[in-house]
C-alpha cells in the first residue's frame, strides 16, 4: 500500500513541498507519495475525513484553510493552539489527528543558521503581522529574545499580534506601524531584522531600511521566491549577514517528516531535491 501525505490548499501554486517530502521518501525507502489537494472550502471536511484513513500519514495545511483544519482535528497542540495556526497534521496508530506547526521551529533553526547565534538575547524587529509573522515572533518571544518590535502596515494587526503573546516568554513584545519613527529607532540596535510580509514576492520593495541598522546585524526575509528580494540586494550591498526563507522552508518540512514518519535528518536530501525550484526566480524548474 502506497501512503500519502495531502497539501490542502487552494491555489496551490508551488511544488517545493511535494518536491522535497518526495525525495525524503525516496531516499529513507518509504513506500509513500505527498499529493497536491487543491480543494474548494466545500471539500475540506471530507478530505480531512479521509485522512483518519491507514493509507494516510498525515497532510500539510496551507492558506485558505489553516484554521478551517485546525477545527477538524482532534488535539491542536499547543504551540500551535498559541500561534493560531496549524500547517500539518500527523495521525496517529489510532486514526486520530494532531495538528502541529512547523513555522516556529524551522524559522528558528533557518535564522539561527543565518545569524550564527542563538535568538536568545537577541534585539528582533519583525516586518508582519500575517500567518508567518505569528509564527516568527512566537519562536522569537519562547528563545529568550530580550526585545522584539513588530511593525506592520496595519498597525491594529501588530497590535492584536503582540497581546496574543504576552504570556510568552520575558520580553514584552511592541506594535508599530511600519510608518512610525519608533520602527526606525528600534532597527538601529537590531540583532536581526525579519520580513515576514509578503513584499518582495507579491509588491515590489522592501520594508526595512537597511541603511539604519547596525554593521552586526543580520536581516533574514522569510520570501524564497524570487530568492534575492530587493532587501536581500540592499542588504548584501551593505555586507551585512543575510538569507532568504530558504532553510525555514527546508527545516519545517524536515520537522513535519520526521513527525510522520519517524524519519530524522532528511534536511540534507530535501535541500539537493529543492535546489533547482529555490535558484529559479519564478519557483518553477
Ligand atoms: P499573510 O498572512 O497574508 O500576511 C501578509 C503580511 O504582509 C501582512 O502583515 C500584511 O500587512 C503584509 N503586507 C502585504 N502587502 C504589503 C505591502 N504592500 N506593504 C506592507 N505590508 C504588506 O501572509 P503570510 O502567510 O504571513 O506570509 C508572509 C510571507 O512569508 C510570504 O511571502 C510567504 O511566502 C512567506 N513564508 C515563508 C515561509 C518559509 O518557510 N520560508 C513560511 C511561511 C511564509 P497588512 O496586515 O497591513 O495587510
Amino acid at each position: 500500500m502506497t501512503r500519502r501525505v495531502g497539501l490542502i490548499g487552494k491555489p496551490l501554486k508551488r511544488r517545493h513541498s511535494q518536491v522535497m517530502h518526495d525525495a525524503a521518501f525516496d531516499a529513507a525507502g518509504i513506500d509513500a507519495r505527498y499529493v497536491l489537494l487543491e480543494l474548494e472550502p466545500d471539500e475540506v471536511e471530507d478530505a480531512v475525513r479521509e485522512a483518519r484513513g491507514p493509507d494516510w500519514l498525515g497532510l500539510g495545511v496551507t492558506a485558505p484553510y489553516k484554521r478551517v483544519v485546525a477545527g477538524l482535528c482532534d488535539e491542536v497542540e499547543a504551540d500551535a493552539e498559541t500561534i493560531g495556526a496549524v500547517n500539518n497534521v500527523a495521525r496517529t496508530a489510532a486514526g486520530e489527528l494532531v495538528g502541529f506547526n512547523t513555522d516556529a521551529p524551522g524559522f528558528q533553526a533557518g535564522v539561527e543558521l543565518a545569524m550564527g547565534r542563538p535568538l536568545s538575547g537577541a534585539e528582533v524587529v519583525v516586518a508582519g503581522a500575517g500567518g508567518a509573522a505569528h509564527a516568527v515572533v512566537f519562536a522569537c518571544l519562547r528563545a529568550g529574545a530580550r526585545n522584539v518590535t513588530v511593525g506592520n502596515r496595519t498597525v491594529a494587526a501588530a497590535t492584536g499580534l503582540v497581546e496574543r503573546f504576552a504570556a510568552v516568554g520575558t520580553a514584552s513584545p511592541s506594535a508599530v506601524a511600519l510608518t512610525d519613527s519608533a520602527f526606525g529607532t528600534a532597527l538601529r540596535s537590531a540583532d536581526l531584522a525579519v520580513n515576514a510580509t509578503t513584499v518582495g514576492m507579491l509588491d515590489p520593495g522592501a520594508t526595512i531600511p537597511v541603511e539604519v541598522l547596525p554593521a552586526t546585524a543580520t536581516v533574514f526575509d522569510l520570501v524564497y521566491v524570487p530568492p534575492e528580494t530587493p532587501l536581500l540586494q540592499s542588504a548584501r550591498a551593505r555586507g551585512l549577514r543575510a538569507a532568504n526563507g530558504s532553510e525555514m522552508l527546508i527545516a519545517q518540512a524536515a520537522i513535519a517528516f520526521e513527525r510522520w514518519t519517524g524519519v530524522a535528518g532528511m534536511a540534507d536530501v530535501m535541500r539537493a531535491a529543492v535546489a533547482p525550484l529555490l535558484a529559479d526566480a519564478a519557483g518553477r524548474a
